[in-house]
């Protein structure tokens, strides 16, 4: 069984189609990458799995269960945006530990619960610090690192590099492949970046004006692309 489902969702905006009839499996443990055109509906995607936007047709299930009218709350997703959304007044320890002060979690066990996550993202040394005083790939770590204490079984991550220099990009990237392999979540990314794509996929999903063009591991895409349209995303033309 599928981790996440969509099911024939379509999504408008005051009368206007932009996601049309999407299907799509992603298998638990999958490190899943949208690639695709700016507008072509990658974040509103993101945002109707997360939950943060409706569907106007179409279900989204996970684990089987289907959660198309669940709070965002409860659908064990964490989502990393570009821009990181940090608190400024707020310490890196208070930063990550706030989905977890907000669910009622006590000090002592929030404490824990930061510190592993600084340890996987190499933050320790930081933690008293308040994000100016952090360089970007810092802030993107907290960032990622408010989204780790929470547990969830899938990731979002909504183009989380793209505000970070290229040689910074590269070393988050493998920051998140490791990441990915560390605590074996499932995770859905969106880049426009093909290096991250071809590098992060296990399956790549290349979307077109709010339809799926072609789905496959990378080889595949990179090795037999459909069309033009997907080779010209991957790099090998036809
Ligand atoms: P991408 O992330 O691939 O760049 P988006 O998902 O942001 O694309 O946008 C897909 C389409 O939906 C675009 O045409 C965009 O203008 C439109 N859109 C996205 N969000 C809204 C909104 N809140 N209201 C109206 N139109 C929107
Ligand atoms: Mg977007």
């Amino acid at each position: 069984m599928a981790e996440l489902s969509l099911r024939n969702v379509r999504k408008s905006f005051s009368g206007t189609e932009v996601i049309h009839d999407v299907n799509l499996d992603v298998e638990s443990g999958a490190f899943v990458v949208f690639v695709g055109p700016s507008g072509c509906g990658k974040s509103t995607l993101l945002r109707m799995i997360a939950g943060l936007e409706e569907v106007t047709a179409g279900s989204i299930s996970i684990d089987g269960h289907d959660v198309t009218n669940t709070d965002p709350a409860k659908r064990g997703i964490a989502m990393v945006f570009q821009s990181y959304a940090l608190y400024p007044h707020m310490t890196v320890e208070e930063n990550i530990g706030f989905p977890l002060e907000m669910a009622g979690m006590s000090k002592e066990e929030r404490r824990a619960e930061v510190r592993k996550a600084a340890d996987i993202l190499h933050l320790g040394p930081y933690l008293d610090r308040k994000p100016k005083a952090l360089s970007g790939g810092q802030r993107q770590r907290v960032a990622i690192g408010r989204a780790i204490v929470r547990n969830p079984k899938i990731f979002l991550f909504d183009e989380p590099l793209s505000n970070l220099d290229a040689e910074l990009r590269v070393r988050m990237r493998l920051e998140i492949a490791r990441l990915h392999e560390e605590i074996g979540a499932t995770m859905v990314y969106v880049t426009h970046d093909q290096v991250e794509a071809m590098t992060l996929a296990t399956k790549i999903v290349v979307l077109r004006d709010g339809n799926i063009e072609q789905v496959g591991a990378p080889i595949e895409l990179y090795n037999d692309p459909d069309n033009m349209f997907v080779a010209g995303f991957i790099g090998s033309p036809k």
